[in-house]
């Protein structure tokens, strides 16, 4: 018997993923109709998902604006849309099998202490402690030292804590040098980038008050949906490879990436969410119509 055929599967799918922690940006509507625009040339379903794993910072109120925005700049997603927060079990599950694999481990250090352990080990060493790519500093903990039974007491005891991945252990499982394809604004490859998740150090994938991370719910997501083109701005550009590595190890696939330039404000900084003066709020207001909007981001 032929297998049955299943149009739907064998379409691209893209989606735009916007955190509800504010009002939505100019920047937003820049990913949200880049996202749109290769859909288009793709075929592509468009998802929209909203990441709301965060719950001291994201809140029902800016989802709904969020959605009212998007209608307003007549965007098509497909409903119903994915709540990240809805889904933790299927993040909680690939944390598991990272912890199978033995690539995780707790740690309980403040974040005060990790602080003051990086001056420490940096004056130890006479050399500046190494950052990640977002200027954070590595961890400088001794997680990885406590053994595992004293660890897991500390966690049933109810310690404050994060899983971490221990990355050079992850590393040394990787098969070969890992990398990602970079597309056009039409989802055609044009590059392919080298990934170094090691500039990240031993990156938190949940922690006790959060079962999971932006990095692993992005994983997980974007794998459970089936998503084959992730459109999004560059600040996110070298979270990408700690994006493929999770990928890689988990047996998950790879989707083609695009990292779009950022909208920047009049001070040429990158927007934030409590940019109102740019927020689709006002511009409304002030008597903006979706054509304009998108005229004027170039689309
Ligand atoms: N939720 C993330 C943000 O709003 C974007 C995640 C992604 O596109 O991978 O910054």
């Amino acid at each position: 018997m032929a297998a049955a055929h299943h149009p739907i599967a064998d379409r691209p799918v893209l989606r735009f993923a916007p955190s509800p922690n504010g009002l939505l940006h100019l920047g937003h509507a820049r990913s949200a109709l880049e996202n749109e625009r290769m859909a288009a040339a793709l075929g592509a379903r468009l998802l929209l998902r909203i990441e709301d794993i965060d719950r001291t910072r994201c809140r029902p109120e800016f989802e709904a604006a969020m959605i009212e925005d998007l209608a307003w700049l007549r965007i098509a997603f497909e409903t119903p849309y994915r709540r990240q927060s809805e889904h933790l079990a299927d993040h909680a599950a690939m944390l598991a099998r990272l912890a199978a694999m033995g690539l995780v481990y707790p740690s309980f250090e403040s974040r005060a202490e990790l602080k003051s352990l990086a001056a420490a080990r940096a004056a130890e060493s006479g050399r500046p402690w190494p950052a990640d790519p977002d200027g954070a500093p590595l961890y400088a903990g001794r997680g990885r030292d406590i053994p595992p039974a004293e660890a897991a007491a500390r966690v049933a005891a109810g310690e404050p804590h994060a899983l971490r991945l221990d990355m050079a252990t992850a590393m040394a499982r990787l098969a070969g040098p890992l990398s990602w394809t970079e597309t056009d604004a039409t989802g055609r490859p044009q590059r392919v980038v080298t990934a170094q998740p090691e500039r990240w150090g031993d990156i938190v994938l949940a922690r006790k008050e959060l079962a999971t991370s932006y990095h692993l719910a992005v994983v997980t997501d974007d794998a459970l949906q089936g998503v084959t083109h992730v459109v999004r701005g560059e600040d996110l550009f070298e979270a990408t490879a700690v994006h493929r590595l999770l990928q890689d190890l988990l047996g998950l696939p790879a989707p083609l990436y695009r990292h779009h330039g950022l909208v920047l404000g009049p001070d040429g900084k990158k927007l934030s969410k409590s940019d109102q003066a740019e927020g689709f709020r006002g511009l409304r207001e002030a008597g903006l119509t979706a054509g304009d909007l998108r005229r004027q981001l170039g689309f």
